[in-house]
């Protein structure tokens, strides 16, 4: 296994830049996860990485081996880089276990089989061996996808989400038994998601981007907890903004004060996270409405005039009257 490495990576089509300027790093044998909304830039990324595409400018390095830069581009099938796609992109025409021996060309056909049914074992489809792609689950079809992208020992492989095409409970299986097939094997990993819980579960580092840049790279921890912006805070869960002044060290809301270090009379853009917010009887906002949202209710609350949104569990009635408090560890105040 080996790191993956971008320097100063620029990519335009059509004139704009897909991607302005990305660096960033997938440690060896751990999961990076790029997050970011549709459009910000991930796949392409990824077909940098993978050799499909040439970056315009900047540096692309497996392990020690620079495998984009200028005058170097070196063919995918030499990048030893394994791809699972949203798309499953099984073989139709073969069974499960030919799927997976088809990247195992240079061992005899014994071997060849042998360690095509061991990676099946691996993620739990060995005695689907004999199936067909059309005869297998969708969740089964990608689980293969995975065996066969990690049976030729790629230095890295890259995902890019792999489970958005999945119900649910499908999905969340799926995930979990993804990242323990990836944890077991110690593989490097850069795992494409526009999804913020998937990206913080299955992370060890977290890239966030958006409109083609790098807004913040960081343990999945740190992310969360000290976003470098506003959309960094926005990225990982739903917040509420409120625009107002620092005075004394405090941006006052509606619904309380957050700490600030601006300056005094700074602008500032105080951003609160929704499951950040407490609620108990009070008079503080008035309850606009209630929502079950999992163990918790999506709880919107008024006060002068503004409306934000508490994920807390705590069962609060319509038009009941609350006092609201935060968690600093979920509210942040950024310049304006
Ligand atoms: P993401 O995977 O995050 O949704 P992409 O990397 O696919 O984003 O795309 C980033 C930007 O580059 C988008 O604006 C997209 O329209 C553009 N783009 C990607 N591939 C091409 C292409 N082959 N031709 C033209 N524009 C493209
Ligand atoms: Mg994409």
């Amino acid at each position: 296994m080996s790191t993956v490495t971008l320097r100063n990576v620029r990519r335009a089509y059509d004139g704009a830049w897909a991607l302005d300027d990305v660096s960033l790093t997938a440690p060896e044998g751990k999961v990076l996860a790029l997050l970011g909304p549709s459009g910000s830039g991930k796949s392409t990324i990824l077909r940098l990485i993978a050799g499909l595409e040439a970056p315009d400018a900047g540096e692309i390095v497996i392990g020690a081996e620079t495998v984009s830069g200028p005058g170097r581009l070196l063919p995918t099938e030499q990048r030893r880089i394994g791809m699972v796609f949203q798309d499953y992109s099984l073989f139709p025409h073969l069974s499960a276990g030919a799927n997976v021996a088809f990247g195992l060309d240079r061992l005899t056909r014994a071997d060849r089989d042998a360690q095509a049914l061991t990676w099946l074992d691996r993620v739990g489809l060995k005695h689907r061996a004999g199936a067909f792609p059309h005869e297998l689950s969708g969740g089964e079809q990608q689980r293969v996808a995975l065996a066969r992208a990690l049976a030729p020992k790629p230095r890295a492989v890259l995902l890019d989400e792999p489970f958005s095409g999945l119900d649910p409970v499908q999905r969340a299986e799926l995930r979990d038994a993804t990242l323990a097939t990836l944890m077991e094997t110690g593989t490097t990993t850069l795992f494409v998601t526009h999804d913020a819980e998937d990206a913080l579960q299955v992370a060890d580092r977290l890239a966030i981007l958006k409109g083609g840049r790098l807004l913040q790279e960081a343990a999945p921890r740190i992310a969360y907890d000290q976003p470098a912006s506003l959309d960094v805070a926005a990225a990982l869960g739903p917040i509420n903004v409120f625009d107002g002044v620092c005075e004394n060290g405090v941006v006052a809301t509606p619904f309380g004060n957050v700490a600030s270090a601006l300056a005094n009379g700074a602008r500032a853009r105080a951003a609160v996270r929704a499951e950040a917010i407490a609620l108990r009887p009070g008079n503080m906002a008035r309850v606009l409405d209630v929502r079950p949202h999992g163990a918790h209710d999506l709880v919107r609350i008024a006060a002068r005039g503004v409306v934000w949104r508490a994920l807390t569990p705590a069962r609060m009635g319509l038009g009941e009257t609350v006092d609201v408090e935060f968690q600093p560890a979920g509210a942040f105040v950024f310049s304006a």
